[in-house]
């Protein structure tokens, strides 16, 4: 006999945990089931805008995170072809109503672990580490999972499931779903460096732009551990990835300046998008759902977004208070969302860092200056970002609840 939840969520990343703990605060029965044996430390997302700084705040998760994160307060676009520098200060560019006027950096992970000890509190609650989704099988009111355990196979029914397992999603493999979109041809490498770049003048998130030598330069912590992304061409060959990342530094460090890398992993870089993000008794959310590239900080930005929604119009269904037809709104405003703003967004950041045309790139630089001196555009990634929530209720659901 398989044991019957009420919601269970493939993906104990941070955009499942936040789904979770928001399902849980109602009172709802969540588990979580993730196929590692603890929550994945790979350096990915760090930096968080203020909406969703004003998203955790809501999960009441807010504070823990700013108190270990980096209040992050401004952004240096550099253009080392001319030596210019055009900073700007996020303080400057609040916008209305907003509670936040930085954005804080802080690893996804460390994210994920402040989530995991709420919920941890909380009644009807489980996170279940090495337990794999391998096959699904919507039924009668509700959804038959099976997983792969330490202990064996195993059946577990679900009168709701949330596919949050990232980019390669199970989920959506077994909903049949394809990925539509592109992957971009450039191979990405994170890597998490000691060094104190502060020290000669870098701002706390910085933009590199250059044909060749692009990079998103980040400061992750309140010490010296920093972010710093790079492109290089996707034909080489990954396993000596290592040995090239001292030359790919040359462009963004000086020989002078000592420095330990931390971590490093390469990514191939998609703009995919799920057809639907709703099958019957199954929603998918976060990158299961959508991927974009990391310039500009939107692919979790979008999923905790998702999250945020699916939350609360999940929770309302269970409780009686929508119709099972607000999940529909929740999958085609979502899909629309990463459609017509992130991905469109992501996708103008990476041309603007890597603009092979010399022409277009002294031009965009001027643009970026002039942009840089109105409050109300300057902080960019931070006003995409409100455009990203959406709407999370459906036209008059607030009424209902
Ligand atoms: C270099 C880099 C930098 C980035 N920087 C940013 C940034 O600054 N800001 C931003 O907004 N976004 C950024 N992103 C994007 C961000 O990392 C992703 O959008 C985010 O990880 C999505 O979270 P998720 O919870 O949806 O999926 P994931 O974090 O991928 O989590 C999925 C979970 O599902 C589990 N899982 C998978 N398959 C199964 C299965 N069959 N059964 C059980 N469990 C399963 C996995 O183990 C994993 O724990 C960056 C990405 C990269 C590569």
């Amino acid at each position: 006999m398989a044991e019957k939840r009420d919601v269970v969520i493939i993906g104990a990343g941070p955009v499942g945990f936040l789904a979770a703990l928001g399902l849980a605060r109602q009172g709802i029965d969540v588990t979580l089931i993730d196929q590692e044996a603890g929550i994945v430390s790979s350096p990915r997302a760090a930096v968080y805008h203020p909406t969703t700084l004003g998203i955790l705040d809501r999960l009441g998760v807010a504070d823990d995170c700013i108190d270990i994160g980096l209040y992050c307060r401004g952004l240096a676009m550099r253009y080392p072809e001319v030596g210019d520098v055009i900073f700007f200060d996020y303080e400057k560019a609040a916008l209305p109503g907003q509670k936040y006027n930085f954005n804080l950096h802080l690893g996804q992970h460390e994210l994920a672990a402040v989530v995991a000890r709420h919920l941890a509190r909380l009644p009807h609650t489980r996170v279940l580490w090495r337990h794999r989704l391998g096959s699904l099988e919507q039924r009668d009111g509700h959804v038959l999972l099976g997983v792969e355990t330490p202990q064996g196979q195993e059946e577990i029914s679900a009168r709701w499931v949330i596919g949050a397992d990232g980019a390669r999603s199970t989920t959506r493999h077994l909903l049949g779903m394809d990925f539509e979109g592109f992957t971009w041809p450039e191979r990405f490498v994170a890597t998490n460096v000691q060094v104190d770049l502060s020290a000669i003048g870098y701002a706390d998130t910085n933009m590199v732009v250059d044909p060749v030598n692009w990079a998103v330069i980040a400061r992750l912590n309140r010490g010296t551990l920093w972010r710093l992304t790079y492109g290089e061409d996707g034909r080489l060959d990954e396993t000596t990835m290592w040995e090239r990342i001292p030359g790919h530094y040359r462009a963004f460090i000086p020989p002078d300046l000592p420095y330990q890398i931390r971590q490093a992993a390469p990514y191939r870089v998609h703009e995919r998008c799920a057809p639907r993000f709703r099958a019957g008794r199954v929603l998918l959310a976060g990158d299961a759902a959508h991927a974009c590239n990391p310039c500009g900080g939107l692919g979790l930005t979008t999923g905790i977004m998702d999250a945020n929604a699916l939350y609360q119009l999940l929770g309302a269904v269970i409780h009686g208070h929508l119709g099972e037809e607000a999940l529909d709104h929740y999958a085609a405003e979502r899909r629309r969302i990463f459609l017509e703003i992130t991905s469109p967004s992501a996708q103008h950041f990476k041309k603007l860092l890597s603009q092979p045309d010399p022409t277009l790139r002294a031009q965009q630089r001027e643009a970026m200056r002039k942009s840089m001196e109105d409050p109300s555009t300057a902080q960019m990634s931070a006003v995409i970002s409100r455009r990203i929530v959406g709407d999370p209720m459906p036209v008059g659901a607030e009424a209902a609840l």
